[in-house]
C-alpha cells in the first residue's frame, strides 16, 4: 500500500523548483524516463531508482519530435490515470508530466546534434528521431537535476546515445542501464505490444525466438555474424514477418559490422509485425571455451 502521495508537477519550472529543493536538502535525484503506458519493463526502472536514490522522479512524455509524421504519435496509448496509480502503489515521490508546449514553447530552436553511434540501424529508418531523443533527455535531465538516471536495455541504441551524449556534453548525470523485461513467452515488454492482435502477438514471438536462436548458435560455436544474421532472418521470415528493417549482429560499443563474433557482440532486431513496428535485442556470448 502506498503510504505517501505522489507529487504531479507539470510545467519545466515547477520541475526545477521542486528539484532546487531537493537539492539544498541534500537530496539525491533518480530519473526514470518514460513515454508512459506503464508497464513491468519502466516500473523495473522505477524499483532500482527506488533502491538506490533518495527521492524517485518519473517523467511521462510523449514527446513528439521523436516521432516522424508518418509513426504513431497520435495513437501512442495514453492511459495516465492507470500509470498515476501504479507509481503511487509504488510510493514513486515526483511524477513530471508536461505538455508539449511547454517543453518546446514558441521560439524554442535548439536541437541536440546526436552522437555517431545514432546514424545506423535505427538511424537509417527513423532519421530524425535520435537527435528528439538526445535533446528531450538532455532537457529531462537538466529540468529535474538528475544524479542518475536509468534506462532500458530495450532500447539498446538509444543506451549508447545517450551514454555518449551525457560523455561528449559532459552532463553531471550517471547513466545506468537496466536489462530487458520480457513476457513469459519471451516478447519483449512493449507500450505498443497493445496494438498486436492475438495472430501478431503470436507472430511477434519471432523477434525473441531470433535472438535466442542467435545465442544458442554462437554457443555452439557458430561465429560468423552472415550465418547468425541470416539464422534470424529465417526464423523471422518463417513466422511470415515480412517488413524486417534489420536483423543484426554487430558490435556492441560502435554498433559497427564485424566479421566474427570474438567475445560479446549484439544482436538486433527491428520489424514489422501488421502496423506495428517492434524492436527487441541480445547480448550475445561466447561460451568460455
Ligand atoms: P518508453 O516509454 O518506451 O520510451 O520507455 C521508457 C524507458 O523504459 C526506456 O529507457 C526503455 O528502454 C525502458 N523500457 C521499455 N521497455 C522495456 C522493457 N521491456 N524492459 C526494460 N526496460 C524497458
Amino acid at each position: 500500500m502506498s503510504t505517501k502521495t505522489i507529487r504531479l508537477l507539470s510545467t519545466p519550472g515547477e520541475m526545477q523548483k521542486a528539484a532546487r529543493e531537493l537539492k539544498s536538502k541534500g537530496k539525491s535525484i533518480g530519473v526514470v524516463p518514460t513515454m508512459g503506458a506503464l508497464h513491468d519493463g519502466h516500473l523495473s526502472l522505477v524499483r532500482e531508482s527506488l533502491k538506490s536514490t533518495d527521492v524517485t522522479v518519473v517523467t511521462i512524455f510523449v514527446n513528439p519530435t521523436q516521432f516522424a509524421p508518418t509513426e504513431d504519435l497520435d495513437k501512442y496509448p495514453r492511459p495516465f490515470d492507470k500509470d498515476i496509480a501504479l507509481l503511487e502503489e509504488m510510493n514513486v515521490d515526483f511524477v513530471f508530466a508536461p505538455e508539449p508546449h511547454s517543453m518546446y514553447p514558441p521560439g524554442c530552436s535548439t536541437k541536440v546534434d546526436p552522437p555517431v553511434v545514432s546514424k545506423k540501424l535505427e538511424g537509417e529508418h527513423r532519421p530524425e528521431h535520435f537527435s528528439g531523443v538526445a535533446t528531450v533527455v538532455l532537457k529531462l535531465l537538466n529540468v529535474t537535476s538528475a544524479d542518475i538516471a536509468f534506462f532500458g536495455q530495450k532500447d539498446f541504441q538509444q543506451t549508447l546515445v545517450i551514454k555518449h551524449m551525457v560523455r561528449d556534453l559532459n552532463v553531471a548525470t550517471e547513466i545506468v542501464i537496466c536489462p530487458i523485461i520480457r513476457e513469459p513467452d519471451g516478447l519483449a515488454m512493449s507500450s505498443r505490444n497493445v496494438f498486436l492482435s492475438p495472430s501478431e502477438r503470436q507472430q511477434a514471438l519471432a523477434i525473441s525466438q531470433a535472438l535466442n536462436h542467435a545465442q544458442q548458435m554462437l554457443s555452439q560455436g557458430e561465429t560468423n555474424t552472415s550465418v547468425l544474421r541470416s539464422e534470424m532472418m529465417n526464423i523471422l521470415k518463417t513466422k511470415n514477418i515480412k517488413r524486417i528493417d534489420y536483423a543484426l549482429v554487430v558490435d556492441s560499443d560502435s554498433l559497427e559490422s564485424i566479421q566474427n563474433v570474438r567475445d560479446s557482440a549484439v544482436a538486433l532486431i527491428a520489424a514489422h509485425v501488421g502496423d506495428t513496428r517492434l524492436i527487441d535485442n541480445s547480448i550475445l556470448q561466447k561460451e568460455p571455451t
